[in-house]
């Protein structure tokens, strides 16, 4: 079972990995994790795209993808695998699906956890602080007793920068705008598997098992 996991921040894609990763017993394979192993274990490709990084600049695509195949050809993709945060670009896509065909494999699903972006604000957004203990509240999820107020102490909670509305809508839609293209590229290769991120975490995740088995 080779998949790729799509969804926007805030959208569950963290939650949901860990569970389809646990149920379906293969390894999940995130582009941080990948790039500190390879950086780790010095392989060839690792110190190359350590220089990079270390200069601060993007890691070309030729540099990531290699470390995609050497990461896929490990005994434990043997299974299947589930890639979270690659492909990002249509580049990255295309340069994915040679390799996996060099590989004799194949993308079998993409899932995109879909939720509205006022939803997706409305979560991001629900984080409030409390000045005085330091405790963390949210709107949707753990809202105070009180709204604005801390339930241990009254201490008059307030928003990070980082969760403000504005800041939060900026960063959302640069996401939506570069994510597009990809869904797209896999929409129009028959692989897009849509699910409704909106619904309760085990009903989510219920979907994305019957699809997985379907
Ligand atoms: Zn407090």
């Amino acid at each position: 079972m080779n998949i790729i996991l799509m969804g926007l921040p805030g959208a569950g894609k963290g939650t949901q990995a860990e569970r389809i990763v646990k149920e379906f017993n293969i390894p999940h394979i995130s582009t941080g994790d990948m790039f500190r192993a390879a950086v780790k274990n010095e392989t060839p490709l690792g110190l190359k795209a350590k220089s990079y990084m270390d200069q601060g600049q993007l890691v070309p695509d030729e540099v990531t993808i290699g470390i995609v195949r050497e990461r896929l050809s490990m005994d434990d993709c043997k299974e299947g695998f589930l890639l979270d945060g690659f492909p990002r670009t249509v580049p990255q896509a295309e340069a994915l699906t040679a390799t996996l065909e060099e590989l004799g494999r194949k993308i079998d699903h993409v899932v995109n956890i879909t939720v509205r972006r006022e939803l997706l604000i409305e979560r991001l957004t629900g984080r409030w602080i409390c000045p005085v203990c330091g405790g963390s509240y949210h709107t949707l999820f753990n809202p105070p007793a009180e709204a604005g107020v801390c339930d241990k102490d009254g201490g008059k909670l307030y928003q990070r920068e980082d969760d403000k509305p504005e800041v939060v809508a900026q960063r959302l839609d640069v996401n939506i705008a570069q994510t597009q293209p990809l869904i797209d590229y896999y929409s129009g290769q028959e692989l897009l598997r849509e699910i409704n991120g909106e619904q309760d975490i085990q009903v989510v995740f219920a979907e994305i098992q019957s699809l997985l088995r379907g």
